[in-house]
């Protein structure tokens, strides 16, 4: 079934633009009237083609737009293709000089396929759904994938924050060999990685994001550089990757706050581990402490002008625009306390994943901070999401991670 649908005057320059999303509102009329999920072509008022995207009521996002081509063959095919394209699009990751084996082969609109992100862990593939649209594709996803890389298992599951509104159900489904297979998913084991130096073993894939923060591998590598025989403190730790990288490039000491104590004794497991492969020097346990707790308050409580080195990488305050404003003030917060405990040179890195807050509003926030904590501050670079969660032009929420590396003068 191919619906028509045609988009309200004024709602359609966005769309005309590449932009993927269609919320109801925009929608003039469907023809016909809307029975099912299915594919739709799309139109202005005065009839003019926009786009082919696929059509769900029952989806938050009720139309998804998926090519600007009028003469593109939409259905199985083209997911397929789609989902192949996406991860030829990685090479330099599968090389043998690859400097990981843990990345993003599809990063959701940014590579064309919405609702839809798969991370690789070593031979073993992720799938977050956060769409109807992905879900009624799963098995083609799954076919696409295993034809281009025979992974030894793909693992796929609902996101936890669309499942409901998305009318989708969470439990993990598992596939070896492009077929699916009964697994329980405690009787797994830990998936083993190698990052920049750093071994990592991933407990449950259920954890954060899919469990491991992948989006931060540059600006972790990037943090040693820092490091050298400094005094730091890595807010909002989880399981340590920059504690490790800190570590590595030579750090005095290294205290990780955060409010998951299994992340933390995680985390402790993960310095022990990196100690026995050599990849960190004996004795780099005994620079840690980890502390849990709430990071606003524990970081209130920490000494003024103690550390050299703050990495502050809070989850995402801001979950909508409308929250923006209160975020914004609880970043700033943030940013400042941890500016006061910053000694005279030291360095701030410091980050918002939140993508409804702008660059822009980001640097102008950390600014305040500096100023609420009478101090100047230079940035030395700016950072962003890793080059496997690229940012699509015509579609700006696809840049979420923003950070700075920035050098407090007292
Ligand atoms: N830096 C990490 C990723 C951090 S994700 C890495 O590179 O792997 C954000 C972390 O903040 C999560 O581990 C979460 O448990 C923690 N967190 C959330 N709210 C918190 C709070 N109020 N206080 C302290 N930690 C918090």
């Amino acid at each position: 079934m191919v619906y028509r649908v045609t988009i309200r005057n004024g709602k359609e320059k966005q769309l005309l633009r590449h932009h993927p999303w269609v919320f109801s509102g925009a929608i003039k009329e469907t023809e016909p009237r809307f029975e099912e999920g299915g594919w739709a072509d799309v139109y202005t008022e005065e009839g003019r083609f926009i786009a082919k995207g696929y059509y769900d009521e029952k989806s938050h996002i009720i139309l998804r737009l998926l090519s600007w081509d009028k003469d593109e063959e939409v259905g199985a095919g083209f997911v397929r293709d789609l989902v192949k394209k996406s991860i030829l699009r990685r090479k330099e990751f599968f090389s043998s000089g690859s400097t990981t084996n843990a990345f993003r082969l599809i990063h959701g609109d940014a590579d064309f396929l919405s609702g839809l992100v798969a991370d690789a862990y070593g031979s073993m593939i992720r799938i977050i759904i956060s769409s109807r649209f992905a879900n009624a594709y799963l098995a083609d996803i799954v076919q696409a994938i295993d034809e281009l890389i025979h992974p030894s298992l793909i693992a796929a599951s609902a996101d936890r924050e669309y499942a409901s509104s998305e009318g989708l159900k969470e439990s993990m489904r598992f596939f070896r060999n492009g077929k699916e297979v009964r697994l329980s998913e405690d009787s797994m084991d830990p998936v083993k990685i190698l990052e920049g130096g750093i071994y990592y073993e991933i407990p449950s894939l259920r954890g954060q994001k899919s469990g491991f923060y992948i989006d931060q591998r540059d600006n972790r590598i990037l943090s040693e550089r820092y490091a050298e025989g400094r005094t730091c403190l890595d807010v909002c730790s989880y399981t340590g990757g920059f504690t490790l990288h800190l570590l590595k490039g030579g750090a005095k000491s290294v205290k990780a706050i955060d409010s998951s104590e299994s992340a933390l004794r995680h985390l402790l497991y993960q310095v022990h581990l990196n100690e026995n492969n050599g990849t960190l020097e004996k004795g780099a346990r005994d620079k840690v402490e980890i502390l849990s707790g709430d990071c606003f308050e524990l970081l209130r409580k920490e000494p003024k002008n103690k550390y050299d080195l703050i990495v502050l990488d809070p989850p995402k305050l801001a979950k909508t625009k409308g929250a923006l404003e209160d975020a914004l003030r609880a970043y700033k917060d943030l940013n400042r306390v941890a500016m006061e405990k910053i000694k005279d040179g030291g360095i701030l890195i410091t980050f918002s994943c939140s993508a409804a807050m702008t660059r822009d509003d980001f640097r102008t926030m950390v600014s305040w901070s500096a100023k609420d904590a009478n101090a100047e501050a230079q940035i030395l670079r700016q950072l962003s999401q890793g080059e496997d969660h690229p940012v699509r032009l015509s579609f700006p929420e696809s840049e979420y991670l923003k950070g700075l590396i920035v050098r407090i003068i007292k």
